[in-house]
């Protein structure tokens, strides 16, 4: 039997804006991976009698009650004598977990325990106690009349430890079957074409289910199967990932990888080679989101960002002739431009980008949307050209560096790369 749960974030802060819900993300995730439906997300404010209602509505719809926040120390955190009173459990003292608090106090944070934290060793009379080693307010979850209820703290940090080491494995003792499910990355083709070739079979599917994600810039393909184990899973996936890959060939970049730049990096490593950028339009995003990589500076030996063509002459020694005859927005400073790159950092690969990202044409008059992406390797240098019309002006930067990323990949899997 599959099982239902209903996330409950307490939490005045989150009615008000405040914060972001980030809570049940995460925990949306973590259910939907361990095969747990999950049809309803609840925020309520800091109201005994506003969560009293939501408890009474989600334990009638949902066999599994997650509720975050509210478990804190002082007068607003009503979560646990709330629930206690909605489903007639007396709270109970646990002399082990008041110890624990008092010396989380005194060892991690050098001062006494306040006493109004003698509340949060109070939990419902037999409940499992979920320890909290980053903080002071323990979770719990006991069973009520089939209903399992659920009580985790609010900040994200001890809610997602809590959540690795304590709810996860009372959730898979719950559950008989587990969802997974596989991203295919896509780039170089729209979220409709790329429908349009896959949607009979999509819409035949029921599981695994295959449906279409657009991330801005790209099309990511998410395939989901749900079965009594992972490798089981696992099976039913493969031959939906070998049909997806009959279809789309190469412009999948790769399977579960984050993104282009992730994609880029990891081969790269694998190679052993080195990439240095040179960036007008862009203004260093294809630095920003290759430097965001951990461990990024294996492969990666720097940039420039010569927004001023004075800079594209005088520190990527792009020659005056050809600024002089076509201009910094042309095939020919891209290509100048990743090899100066390259020549001055000593990179194996020197990657480019120029264009006009508007919202004016730029000074010679070229067009808004027209964009070079320049790639200077050993065997030669290689230039794509690119008109993305009149898009928004950070549409266009961010399509020109997935472009800048997806030149690198290919030439890296020696697929051509000059046209998509
Ligand atoms: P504490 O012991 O710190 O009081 P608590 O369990 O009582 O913890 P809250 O007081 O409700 O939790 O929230 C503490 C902080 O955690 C909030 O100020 C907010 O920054 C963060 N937080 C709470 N709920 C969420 C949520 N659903 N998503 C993201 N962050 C949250």
């Amino acid at each position: 039997m599959s099982h239902t749960a209903e996330l409950i974030a307490v939490g005045t802060e989150l009615l008000l804006g405040n914060i972001a819900n980030t809570n049940a993300q995460v925990l949306s995730q973590s259910l939907s991976a361990l095969g747990v439906n999950v049809f309803w997300h609840t925020v309520v404010g800091d109201n005994p009698d506003r969560l009293k209602e939501a408890l009474d509505v989600a334990r009638k719809r949902a066999d599994i009650l997650i509720t975050t926040g509210g478990l804190g120390p002082t007068y607003d955190d009503l979560t646990k004598q709330t629930i206690c009173e909605a489903f007639g459990k007396p709270l109970v003292l646990h002399p082990d977990i008041l110890e624990d608090i008092r010396a989380f106090y005194e060892s991690a944070l050098h001062v006494p325990m306040p006493e109004n934290n003698t509340q949060q060793a109070q939990l419902p009379e037999g409940c499992a106690v979920f320890d909290n080693p980053v903080g002071t307010a323990p979770g719990c979850a006991f069973e009520s009349d089939g209903v399992h209820v659920l009580m985790l703290p609010g900040p994200p940090h001890e809610m997602e430890t809590m959540l690795r080491r304590h709810v996860e494995p009372y959730l898979r003792r719950l559950s008989h079957e587990v969802i997974v499910s596989r991203d295919i990355m896509t780039f170089g083709m729209g979220e409709s074409s790329v429908d349009e070739l896959l949607h009979d079979k999509m819409v035949r599917m029921t599981n695994p289910t295959l449906a279409t994600y657009a991330k801005p810039c790209e099309v990511r393909l998410r395939a989901t199967a749900k079965a009594p184990t992972e490798e089981e899973a696992q099976a039913m996936l493969s031959p939906v990932l070998a049909e997806v890959q009959a279809v789309l060939g190469n412009i999948i970049y790769g399977i579960d990888v984050a993104d282009l730049a992730a994609c880029c990096h990891a081969q790269l490593l694998r190679r052993g080679l080195t990439l240095a950028t040179a960036e007008s339009c862009t203004g260093g995003l294809v630095a920003e989101k290759l430097t965001a990589i951990p461990g990024a500076s294996a492969v990666y030996r720097g940039g420039v960002v010569s927004y001023w063509t004075g800079v594209k002459a005088n520190v990527l020694r792009v020659p005056a002739d050809i600024l002089d005859a076509y201009g910094p927005v042309s095939e020919q400073c891209a290509r100048a431009m990743a090899e100066g790159v390259r020549t001055i950092t000593g990179a194996d690969l020197g990657v480019s980008v120029t264009g006009a990202a508007g919202p004016d044409p730029d000074e010679r008059g070229v067009p808004v949307g027209i964009v070079y992406i320049g790639l200077a390797t050993p065997e030669g240098t290689f230039c794509r050209p690119l008109d993305f019309g009149r898009r928004r002006r950070d549409r266009i930067q961010g399509l020109a560096a997935n472009h800048a990323f997806d030149v690198v990949r290919r030439w890296l899997q020696g697929l051509p790369v000059e046209r998509v």
